[in-house]
């Protein structure tokens, strides 16, 4: 009982007992402080989208470069920096302020938290990958729509129109799907041998914090190529490659997140669950991992889906990690493990994951 309390009662202050604040008030409070973060992100965009003009022509090193979608490329922008604060609100919605991540990431770090934290702040974010997603996007358009072009010259049909009579919404999950593929097999290129410490340093959590989403290693870049060229060359308009990317962000947060759901059978077919994503990290490799697809169809047709473990697995790895603030050192020890297991002459990887192009572990 709080001495603020005993003494309200001595004065006869306070009749009632004060409570901490319910479940039900801590959800409340969430919901005012993330509406008035909206509202806040909603002035902001309205203020900046009046001063930019819609088109804006550079003229650098005698090179005119014109761009007539200034007001696109803001709206993408906020839309990004809604992301992380609409997935912690939902976890909120769902577990609780007392449970939650945003209480646990402001108010009671946990060494894997912080590590989490650190890896954010030091720019390694969805949010900012998001960013850069947005940027690199370009370039792989450019090359993944030229390809398109080119296929479309030679054999005839053009691979997009099979989708273009479509309403987006439609397109989006055509094309989720057609993500998700190329995302679950560069997820099992991460769990073999020779790229397996580049992908370790995200598995090193010890606890999901929404966050841990990005606690990805910084050399860990290619799959930005791998996924979207692909979707570029069989004719994703660049909106819907957009919107799936900020689909695909979203569901890495809530996955990440302290939400226990298995979503019934929508995470047995369609969308990969917090639940069975736990499966994914989980801590003993004595037996394969699976559940690399964020689609689970993936995993079930490619014979990846197991589904056995009870809610609650411990998850990380056994390889040290330090955690807090200190992550470079750590990173820095993983990229030399890449590159030494490139040669050879290290061993690293889930033992028990499947073979895969010549790259299952080393028999020791
Ligand atoms: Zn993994
Ligand atoms: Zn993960």
């Amino acid at each position: 009982m709080s001495q603020a309390f005993e003494l309200d009662n001595a004065l006869g202050v306070s009749e009632a007992p004060r409570r901490p604040p319910s479940a039900f008030s801590g959800r409340l409070i969430a919901l005012a402080a993330f509406l008035a973060y909206a509202a806040l992100m909603g002035g902001a965009w309205w203020a900046v989208l009046r001063v930019f003009p819609a088109s804006i022509s550079l003229t650098v090193l005698g090179r005119t470069l014109d761009t007539d979608s200034v007001h696109e490329q803001l709206n993408n922008a906020f839309l990004i920096f809604m992301l992380l604060p609409t997935a912690l609100w939902i976890e909120v919605a769902v577990v609780g302020w007392a449970k939650s991540s945003a209480r646990q990431l402001l108010l009671d770090r946990t060494p894997s938290t912080k590590t989490d934290l650190a890896v954010f702040l030091l720019g390694q974010a969805h949010v900012l990958d998001v960013v850069g997603r947005l940027l690199t996007l370009g370039a792989a358009m450019v090359s993944g729509a030229w390809l398109h072009d080119w296929l479309t010259r030679t054999t005839g049909v053009s691979l997009a129109s099979g989708t273009a009579f479509l309403p987006l919404p439609l397109q989006i999950v055509v094309f989720f799907f057609v993500y998700t593929f190329f995302d679950y097999w560069t997820h099992r290129t991460d769990h073999t041998r020779r790229f397996w410490p580049l992908h370790r340093y995200h598995h090193s959590a010890e606890d999901f914090a929404v966050l841990t989403s990005v606690r990805q290693h910084p050399a860990a870049f290619t799959a930005i190529f791998v996924i979207n060229f692909p979707m570029a060359a069989l004719g994703a308009p660049a909106d819907v490659m957009i919107y799936v990317n900020v689909v695909v962000v979203c569901i890495g947060f809530v996955i990440h997140s302290k939400i226990t759901s298995d979503w019934g059978w929508v995470g047995r077919w369609l969308v990969q669950s917090p639940h069975h994503h736990r499966l994914h990290h989980k801590l003993d490799m004595s037996t394969p991992t699976g559940h690399f697809a964020m689609a689970p169809v993936w995993d079930r047709l490619f014979g990846t889906w197991y589904d056995v473990g009870e809610k609650g697995l411990p998850i990380g790895v056994d390889t040290p990690y330090r955690h807090g603030f200190l992550v470079p050192r750590d990173m820095l020890r993983d990229y030399l493990h890449f590159w030494i297991g490139l040669t050879g002459r290290r061993n690293d990887g889930p033992k028990s994951d499947l073979a895969f192009l010549g790259t299952a572990p080393l028999p020791k």
